[in-house]
């Protein structure tokens, strides 16, 4: 039977009317302070449901058009396709499978199950430590190793860190069983702000990433913020061909991409393509943009951005308030000349004088950080 659809004038202006104060949210999402952004991206997230409600509507009525104008309402000339991209299921390997300790451990191993418990009731080091050091076998600094397969990657897990104490053992609750089941190679890097200057993850992470190399030759990087929990233990923290985004739907942004460029959060890459691109930027004091430099450094380089497939990228966030940092007004400014700057500053013009202690789950890195720790000749 066929159904004649008209949307009325009026809803349409009433449509446009919408489209036109979602793109102005875009423009303030783009300079507006880390707090503000999360809410702004809530209303973006939000908008962007809208849309997509919208370009379901749309096409249902496109669609009644077409079908309306094809002469005997039958046989139908197009294909539409408004769902999601179909996500071939993944092949994990049976429970009873057994790995050969002389043979490279699987991607996709039994013991990944999927969605990950979270608890994120506060727990202290200590409580962390007993329940995972007993039979696990995590040694010193938090380095730990399959013995029953050749672990595919070398994983060093980087976290810039001030003042988020009550976060760190949350975090190493959920991540190191879900590593352990991925059978990787890893230890983790905590690399602690000193001294009074305003926050720079981006610089801590440079730092983190040439001490952990003096610690073990590790082939692979990841870049994980303290908050982050993943959700689901598919989310494979090896890396790959192409820098990796994780972190790619949070809870705080209703689980959706707030933007194409975003590479916050958790991030990875392979020592080489690391280095390739100079690391981050020393330049970003302060909350936001080092991660779009990042993003901008890696696209300069020719890679593109691999991320996981549907939800395997889920994230929640502990909640937090920003404790009196400062959001990088200069970031823009900045993130204009990526391409320029890649090269001047970021792994090789930076000096620092770290203090180093191996913790039971992690290696602390100390250091005090200034602007005069990577100078930038031309600028
Ligand atoms: N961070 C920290 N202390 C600070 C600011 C930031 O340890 O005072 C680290 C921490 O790993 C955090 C990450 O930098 O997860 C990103 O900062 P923040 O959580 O403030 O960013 P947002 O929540 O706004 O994305
Ligand atoms: C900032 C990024 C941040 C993102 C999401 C952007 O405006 O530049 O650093 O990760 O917002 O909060
Ligand atoms: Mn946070």
């Amino acid at each position: 039977m066929r159904t004649h659809f008209r949307l009325p004038k009026r809803s349409l202006i009433a449509l446009l009317f919408l489209f036109s104060l979602s793109s102005s949210a875009m423009y303030f999402i783009y300079s507006a302070p880390g707090t503000v952004n999360e809410y702004l991206f809530m209303v973006q997230a939000q908008s962007i449901q809208f849309r997509k409600n919208v370009r379901t509507i749309g096409a249902q009525v496109y669609e009644q058009v077409v079908r309306g104008a094809y002469s005997n309402g039958t046989d139908y000339p197009f294909e539409f396709n408004l769902s999601e991209p179909y996500v071939q299921t993944t092949t994990f390997l049976p429970e009873g499978f057994t790995y050969l300790p002389n043979e490279t451990c699987p991607e996709r191993l039994p013991s990944m199950k999927g969605p990950v418990d979270i608890n994120m009731s506060e727990i202290s080091m200590g409580e962390v430590e007993q329940s995972l050091m007993g039979d696990s076998g995590i040694m010193l600094g938090g380095h730990w190793k399959p013995q029953d397969c050749v672990p595919r990657w070398k994983v060093a897990i980087l976290v810039p860190f001030r003042n988020r104490h009550e976060h760190l053992p949350v975090l190493f609750r959920h991540l190191i069983p879900a590593l352990q089941r991925q059978r990787l190679h890893f230890a983790f890097y905590v690399i602690e702000q000193a001294g009074t200057h305003t926050f720079n993850r981006a610089m801590l992470f440079n730092v983190g990433f040439l001490e952990a190399m003096k610690d073990l030759d590790w082939d692979c990087v990841i870049f994980h913020d303290v908050d982050h929990i993943l959700e689901n233990d598919r989310n494979y923290y090896g890396c790959g061909d192409m820098p990796r985004h994780f972190a790619v739907k949070l809870n705080k942004y209703s689980y959706l991409l707030p933007y194409e460029e975003f590479f916050g959060g958790v991030s990875g890459l392979t020592v080489e393509q690391y280095r390739k691109v100079n690391g981050f930027p020393n330049a970003f004091w302060g909350w936001g943009g080092e991660d779009d430099d990042l993003w901008n450094r890696v696209q300069n380089a020719g890679y593109n951005v691999s991320r996981p497939q549907g939800d395997i990228g889920r994230y929640m966030s502990i909640p937090h308030h920003h404790r009196g940092e400062v959001q990088f007004l200069g970031r823009y400014t900045l993130l204009r000349r990526s391409k320029e700057r890649q090269s001047l500053d970021g792994l090789n013009n930076l000096k620092y004088l770290p203090q180093v202690t191996r913790k039971p789950l992690y290696s602390n890195i100390t250091v005090n950080l200034t602007p005069e720790l990577a100078p930038v000749s031309d600028y």
